[in-house]
């Protein structure tokens, strides 16, 4: 069975890896930026008909900055716009304008409004999250796992086809065949989900490594026994305050693959 090597050293047999997209193989803050900005702008625009008051539209963007994980200092991999579903932001976004006196059913109506506007804005503009780019060393660990006869998936909260426009952007479907996402159920964080994508592999999780950059990808690993838990460090601006995990990786040329020990060389 391929080892997988971490800076040269061998921390187990893998058939198999399950990739988070957001920040793990994909350089996706720039695009998250813009959508998170996207979004609180235009909801201030929105909230009570245009007509709220200077002071409440402060407190809106404040407050939908700090929910979503937006500062100065880039964006809080660990919030809720890099690790979070569409549907899970929705709500929150819905939560920030009932903090402000709005009613839950127009709350939940304003969001929707806001975030359906904003996807048709980006996609209008050339700008839907699918065009984000491979992190730095991440297609070269891809390649050797393909050489090496290792399976891959990307394990996202991301939407069916924003992860599908991520692979043939990056032209990857070959490399990475399998998916699940947010529209599969359960979706991730469950332990679950890894047990529906292992199955879709034809393996069990105790043969495949993950790799996550947030906790609540590596806590699920642990719960559904997968056999290598590595947390990606790379991803932001900011480093993933990560403490589930059982290696870190700084980079993604610090991770490669070996050969089987059980296989003999080739004779030349
Ligand atoms: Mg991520």
């Amino acid at each position: 069975m391929p080892q997988l090597l971490l800076r040269g050293r061998s921390i187990g047999e893998i058939q198999g890896v399950l990739f988070d997209k957001d920040g793990t193989l994909s350089h996706s803050e720039p695009h998250l930026t813009n959508l998170a900005e996207a979004r609180i702008q235009l909801a201030v625009r929105r909230f009570q008909g245009g007509q709220a008051h200077q002071q409440s539209q402060s407190k809106l963007a404040d407050l939908l900055s700090s929910a979503y994980g937006l500062s100065q200092e880039g964006i809080h991999p660990g919030g809720t716009i890099a690790v979070a579903s569409r549907e899970h932001n929705l709500i929150s976004t819905a939560t920030v304008f009932c903090l402000l006196g709005e009613a839950w059913p127009q709350s939940l109506a304003l969001a929707h409004e806001v975030f359906d506007a904003v996807d048709l804005t980006l996609a209008e503009d050339g700008a839907p999250g699918g065009a984000t780019t491979l992190l730095p060393g991440a297609l070269t660990v891809l390649q050797q796992l393909q050489e090496a006869g290792v399976v891959c998936a990307v394990i996202s909260n991301d939407t069916p086809k924003g992860i599908e426009s991520f692979l043939i952007n990056n032209n990857l479907q070959d490399t990475i065949p399998f998916l699940w996402s947010a529209g599969h159920r359960p979706a991730k964080p469950d332990p679950g989900a890894v047990h529906g994508l292992c199955k879709q592999l034809g393996l069990a999780p105790s043969e495949c490594a993950l790799i996550g950059d947030a906790d609540s990808d590596l806590q699920m690993a642990h719960q559904a026994n997968i056999g290598i838990i590595l947390g990606y460090m790379a991803g932001w601006r900011q480093t993933p305050p990560l403490r589930a995990h059982q290696h870190l990786i700084h980079h993604w040329n610090e991770l490669g693959v070996g050969a089987d020990p059980t296989v003999p060389a080739q004779s030349s």
